[in-house]
């Protein structure tokens, strides 16, 4: 609990997310809700504690549009192919498989997923959208300050798999959020009923696509490395009707795209599959930390932002990435695409994130109504604004932050 019922937080800069940057601003709280945040010369009035943060930027809580909590004691995997990426993505899912079918230790499993996500809080992170293969890994985040939105995937691409995939979805209790896991691994019946399931809940429906060339090649001909690996799973079931097509062309002919449907990854689509997703609403996370990992391309950050798609940032999980920090993949981002303009990169990893869940008035975010416990103090001296989103999107793992409450 916090000592005083009034705290006015005041630094050179404050990223409301909401409006332009407050130079010189300051952040009123009551009771732990924010209740004003404007310029310090105009809240300096208030009764309240005054907590000076020279030499800090004030900032909305971080947003993480895509993890795999459930897969944190799998970190072996990228900690050990660091720098170099397998052949194609089918190498690194086997090598995922066959590790996970020897950790069988739940309580080790759930540790590891409780220390990731404690990670996670620890650098900044407000919410996650979090996806797993057991239900149980929907109470990795009780009692924790980072908000989980969970979402159970299914996969099954044809005949008997996909149908058990889809009774196994109708088994789900009515609180559950489900998805399907990608057009290469789940059949269109079972993406079509993931996603009618998530329009009823009013939910997000995230689901991964075109992350990777063997993805396309698979969907446009049906063969490619994808093809010997599902058959070779068993996981083709009868024959898998091939889209011929790219990965969002086909998900848009199954109806699945709008304004609640997130396409994590989002690397290998073409111009005209960019204005499917703007003209429909759909936002896309990208995931450059995974991407460079697996050598499965970079996403076309540039013309993504100028069709005006709605963008996320996510870490994926630590399978995939030797670290969950958003900070890194920020600047991750900025090196790969130095023509940006930071702040975009920015809004990415906050406030985009906390609009695509329709919780952009208080996540993600600094307005009134807002938690004081959303708010970060990051260490960052900087002479003008544009300084300031340079430098935050380029710190990384350098990040120095606290949370105000
Ligand atoms: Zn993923």
């Amino acid at each position: 609990m916090q000592e005083y019922p009034r705290y006015l937080y005041r630094a050179p800069f404050v990223v409301t997310g909401t409006g332009p940057v407050l130079v010189d601003g300051a952040v009123l709280t009551e009771e732990g809700v924010v209740t004003a945040v404007g310029p310090f010369a105009e809240l300096r009035g208030a009764d309240a504690k005054l907590e000076e943060y020279d030499g800090h930027v004030i900032v909305p809580g971080l947003v993480n549009g895509h993890a795999h909590l459930e897969l944190s004691h799998l970190a072996d995997l990228s900690r050990e192919g660091q720098g170099t990426p397998p052949a194609d993505m089918t190498v690194w899912i086997r090598e995922l498989l066959a590790a996970r079918a020897l950790a069988q230790d739940e309580a080790e499993n759930d540790l590891a997923a409780r220390l990731a996500l404690a990670r996670l809080y620890a650098g900044g992170c407000r919410a996650v959208l979090d996806i797993g293969n057991l239900p149980e890994s929907r109470f990795i985040g009780e009692d924790f300050k980072t908000q989980v939105y969970f979402h159970l995937e299914l996969f099954g691409l044809s005949g008997e798999v996909e149908q058990a995939a889809l009774d196994s979805l109708r088994a789900q209790p009515a609180d559950i959020c489900c998805t399907a896991h990608a057009p290469y691994s789940s059949g269109p019946a079972l993406i079509r009923a993931a996603k009618e399931r998530a329009r009823g809940q009013g939910a997000p429906f995230p689901i991964h696509v075109a992350e990777s060339a063997a993805e396309d090649a698979f969907l446009r001909t049906g063969g490619g490395p994808f093809a010997d690996f599902l058959q070779e799973k068993g996981l083709m079931g009868d024959a898998f009707a091939v889209p011929g097509c790219g990965a969002v062309s086909y998900l848009d002919a199954l109806g699945v795209l709008d304004e609640k449907t997130l396409c994590v990854h989002g690397v290998h689509v073409s111009d005209a599959e960019i204005a499917i997703l703007a003209r429909r609403g759909a936002a896309v996370c990208l995931c450059p930390g995974s991407n460079r990992f697996l050598g499965v391309g970079t996403a076309p950050l540039a013309r993504y932002l100028a069709a005006g798609v709605p963008l996320l940032l996510g870490t994926d999980s630590l399978a995939s990435n030797p670290e969950l920090s958003l900070w890194r993949e920020m600047q991750l981002l900025r090196q790969e695409h130095p023509e940006v303009d930071p702040a975009a990169v920015f809004a990415m990893a906050t406030e985009n994130g906390g609009r695509f869940l329709g919780l952009g008035h208080r996540l993600g975010v600094i307005a009134p109504g807002v938690g004081a416990s959303s708010l970060l103090a990051v260490r960052c001296a900087a002479q003008s604004v544009e300084a300031m989103f340079a430098k935050l999107t380029t710190v990384g793992s350098e990040v120095r932050l606290e949370w105000l409450e």
